[in-house]
C-alpha cells in the first residue's frame, strides 16, 4: 500500500492535506511533516484544518500555513487525510473533500473505516506521525529540523510523553532519530507542557471540582460546561489533557470527560456534548465510543451526543456496570 500511495503522490501535483477538527499534536505534526515532505518532492500543497490551532502548538514551523478555509474540490488532484478514523472527522469540509478524485487515508485508529481510495492504516503505530516517518523515509525525502520537530511533537503528545499504552519501540527510535535530525526536546516540552494561561489554571480548578466517581470507584466523570469556559476566559482547546486528572484517581478503570459544545441543540433542555473516554488498562473504550457513533483506540476514544447532562451521566454510569474487557 505504501508503494501505491507514493506512486499516487508522484503522479499528482495539487495536493490537499487535512486532519481532524480540534487537532491534537499528532493531527498537527502529521499534517505539517507530510505537507513539507510533499513540497520537497515538488508538489503544490494546501494544509487544512477546520479548527484554530491550539496556542501550545503554534511554535511549530510552518504552522501559520494551515488554513481554516477550504478551496473548491476542483483545485485538487488528490487529498491526504491524516489521523482521521472516518472522513467526517475533518469536519464540515468532508462533503467537498469527498469530491477530490484521489483520497489517501493515513491513520492509526482501530476504528478506521477505510474511507480512502488508498488506505495506509496501521493500528500498531503509536501515532499517525510514526506512519508519516516511515512514509517520508520510503519517499527518500531527507528529514529536516522542521519536519523532525513536527514528527517528534506528534509522537510525544500522542503517547502522553511515552506513558500511554500505545507507547512502542518505534516511539523511542523515531524520536531519537528526530533529535539527531535537530529537534530540541526541552524547547518542544516547554511549548507543549511548560506554560499555562491563568485562565487555564482556573479552569483546571473548576474541572477538578466537577469530578464524580461511581459507587464502585471504577469510573470517574469530569464535566466542563460552556459557563466554565466563559467564567475563566478559556477556549475549548484549554480542556486538552484535563481528562488525565480523572484517570489518575486510584481504582479508576475508565475516566470520562464530558465537554459541553457551543452547537445549538434541538431542545431547550438539551446541549451538544463531546465525550472523551480513557482506559487505565483492561476496558476497551473504543467499543463504548463506537456504540455511540464515535470511535478511537482501545485506550482513548470519544463520541458526540445531544442530550440533557444528567441523562448523559446516567447513561455513562450505566455502561460502567457493563465494562467489556479487552480480549
Ligand atoms: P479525544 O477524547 O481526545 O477527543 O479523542 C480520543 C481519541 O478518540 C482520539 O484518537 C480521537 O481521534 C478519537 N475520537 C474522539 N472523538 C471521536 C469521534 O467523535 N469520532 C471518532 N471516530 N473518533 C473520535
Ligand atoms: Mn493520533
Amino acid at each position: 500500500m505504501m508503494k501505491s500511495i507514493i506512486r499516487q503522490l508522484a503522479i499528482h501535483n495539487r495536493i490537499l492535506l487535512a486532519s481532524h477538527t480540534r487537532p491534537d499534536g499528532d493531527a498537527i505534526g502529521a499534517l505539517l511533516s507530510m505537507g513539507l515532505a510533499l513540497e520537497k518532492k515538488g508538489c503544490q500543497i494546501t494544509l487544512y484544518n477546520e479548527s484554530s490551532i491550539p496556542a501550545v502548538y503554534r511554535f511549530l514551523p510552518s504552522v501559520h500555513r494551515i488554513r481554516e478555509q477550504l478551496p473548491a474540490a476542483a483545485e485538487f488532484d488528490a487529498a491526504v487525510i491524516l489521523d482521521c478514523g472516518n472522513l467526517e472527522r475533518v469536519g464540515a469540509a468532508s462533503a467537498v473533500i469527498s469530491r477530490i478524485p484521489v483520497i489517501i487515508n493515513i491513520d492509526h485508529h482501530t476504528t478506521n473505516d477505510h474511507f480512502g481510495h488508498y488506505n495506509l492504516v496501521d493500528e500498531s503505530a503509536c501515532a499517525t506521525s510514526e506512519i508519516i516517518f516511515r512514509l517520508v523515509r520510503a519517499m527518500e525525502v531527507e528529514i529536516d529540523p522542521m519536519m523532525a520537530t513536527a514528527i517528534y511533537t506528534g509522537i510525544l503528545t500522542d503517547t502522553g510523553s511515552f506513558r500511554f499504552p500505545n507507547t512502542n519501540r518505534a516511539a523511542f527510535s523515531i524520536c531519537e532519530a528526530m533529535v539527531a535530525a535537530g529537534v530540541q526536546p526541552f524547547v518542544v516540552a516547554q511549548h507543549v507542557y511548560g506554560t499555562s494561561s491563568m485562565g487555564r489554571i482556573r479552569l483546571l480548578n473548576l474541572a477538578l471540582d466537577s469530578i464524580e466517581v461511581s459507587h464502585d470507584g471504577h469510573l470517574s466523570i469530569m464535566t466542563v460546561t460552556q459557563d466554565m469556559l466563559k467564567d475563566t476566559g478559556t477556549r475549548p482547546e484549554d480542556t486538552d489533557g484535563l481528562i488525565n486528572y480523572a484517570r489518575w484517581i486510584q481504582d479508576v478503570e475508565v475516566a470520562v470527560l464530558i465537554r459541553e459544545l457551543k452547537n445549538k441543540a434541538t431542545k431547550p433542555e438539551h446541549s451538544h456534548f463531546h465525550v472523551s473516554l480513557r482506559s487505565n488498562g483492561d476496558v476497551d473504550v473504543a467499543r463504548i465510543a463506537v456504540s455511540f457513533g464515535g470511535g478511537g483506540h482501545a485506550g482513548a476514544a470519544g463520541f458526540s451526543i445531544e442530550s440533557e447532562l444528567s441523562a448523559l451521566k446516567a447513561v455513562i454510569y450505566h455502561f460502567s456496570d457493563h465494562f467489556v474487557e479487552k480480549p
